[in-house]
């Protein structure tokens, strides 16, 4: 693809990348193994509803179903690829390697399987001949250091290189070695770019998390050290994201968190499921925004009105909730046990986290009786809380 040709399909992209609004926003689609297929939902429904991308920030999955964005791929396409694909089209255990080396094998699984579905959509492209624009994280394994391909300066390396490093999560896969560093998974550092993402020029943002670890699940103890290793680091993950998304001071972000808890990072018995589920997420957080984030200088959206309430016969008074939940949530009372907020809370997606920490369910959170949210408005505050 030539130089000339790309920048004039850059530019006509630019033009239309923009939402039916005016509105531009980047995409950011985070890193959480196979249940990133939900990535593909959530472009299927932003594209029904006429919400184009500036640009893709990804990593990982994210970071995958982004290079296949970039390269126009339609949703059809995508669709069709995601529910067709299988555990042994990339996780193939390095049995040889394994054998030979040890301790010392670079890698779990084989590099062979994700290049070639890489290689096959990507072939050699760099950066600077993507006809729409990408960004995707990684982690030198030996310094910290994050990377952020795409950028300029940082253009000018095989994109299937940069996604493949993207996508390593560290005993994983082997690192990748671009530009003489070695680089792995960049959920190390960052596993949802929306600060990188804010600072490209763009009005807002619309993030994709499918990290979450808040949900109960089978137990994995018993699954062997990979799932016991990807739990361990889904939880890690989610931890720094909570910390980054509290201190958000960024440009208005919609918040999509599809409800993928439940799939383990490397399960494809759910892939159709996935996708339909980032799809209904999306339109459920399209919906509660409403105009609002769009209008919005800042926070995190869609915001709701939600009623917080302690279980009394459950408390045995520990006290955690005071300290985790907003100062001002929660208080003890002369028996010992926590108390509750007397008026509705306006919440945004990531609020409510603390009550996952509550050792014995004792905190329970509802949608507000005839809920107006402040930005939502109507019935938009509606969703379930988390609980
Ligand atoms: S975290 Fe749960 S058990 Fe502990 S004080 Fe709060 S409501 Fe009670």
């Amino acid at each position: 693809m030539g130089t000339a040709a790309t920048l004039t399909l850059h530019e006509r992209t630019r033009q239309a990348a923009v939402s039916a609004e005016g509105w531009r926003f980047a995409l950011v689609l985070g890193g959480g193994g196979v249940k990133g297929l939900a990535h593909v939902g959530v472009l299927k429904a932003l594209e029904e509803r006429g919400w184009v991308p500036d640009l893709i920030v990804g990593n990982s999955i994210g970071a995958l179903i982004g290079a296949a964005w970039a390269v126009e791929f339609s949703t059809a396409e995508l669709e069709s690829v995601a529910c067709s694909m299988t555990r042994h089209d990339l996780f193939v255990v390095a049995r040889r390697e394994m054998a030979a080396h040890r301790l010392r094998a670079p890698g779990l699984y084989k590099a062979e399987p994700l290049d070639m579905l890489l290689r096959g959509f990507l072939g050699e492209a760099t950066f600077d001949q993507l006809p729409r624009r990408l960004v995707v994280a990684s982690v030198d394994i030996n310094c910290g250091m994050v990377t952020y391909w795409g950028l300029p300066g940082l253009r000018r390396v095989p994109v299937a290189d940069a996604v493949f490093a993207s996508c390593a999560l560290p005993g994983f896969f082997a690192p990748r070695e671009i530009d003489g560093r070695f680089l792995v998974d960049g959920a190390l550092a960052d596993n949802l770019p929306v600060a990188l993402a804010a600072g490209q020029g763009v009005d807002g943002l619309v993030a994709v998390d499918v990290g979450s670890s808040g949900a109960l699940r089978a137990e994995v103890q018993e699954s062997g050290f990979a799932a016991v290793f990807a739990r361990a680091s889904e939880i890690v993950f989610h931890q720094m994201l909570e910390y980054r998304l509290a201190t958000w001071a960024g440009p208005a972000m919609l918040l999509v968190q599809p409800r993928v808890e439940h799939v383990p990072m490397l399960s494809f018995t759910h892939n159709r499921e996935l996708i339909d589920e980032g799809y209904r997420a999306t339109i459920a957080a399209l919906d509660g925004a409403g105009d609002a984030v769009r209008r919005a200088g800042g926070g995190i959206h869609p915001r709701r009105l939600v009623e917080v309430a302690v279980d009394r016969t459950r408390c045995v008074g520990c006290g955690a909730c005071v300290v985790l939940a907003p100062p001002g949530t929660f208080r003890m009372d002369q028996s010992g046990k926590a108390v509750g907020p007397s008026e509705p809370q306006e919440w945004s997606p990531i609020s409510g986290d603390f009550i996952r920490h509550c050792p014995t369910y004792a905190i329970t959170a509802h949608p507000a009786r005839a809920a107006r949210g402040p930005t939502g408005g109507g019935s938009r505050g509606t969703a379930p809380a988390p609980a």
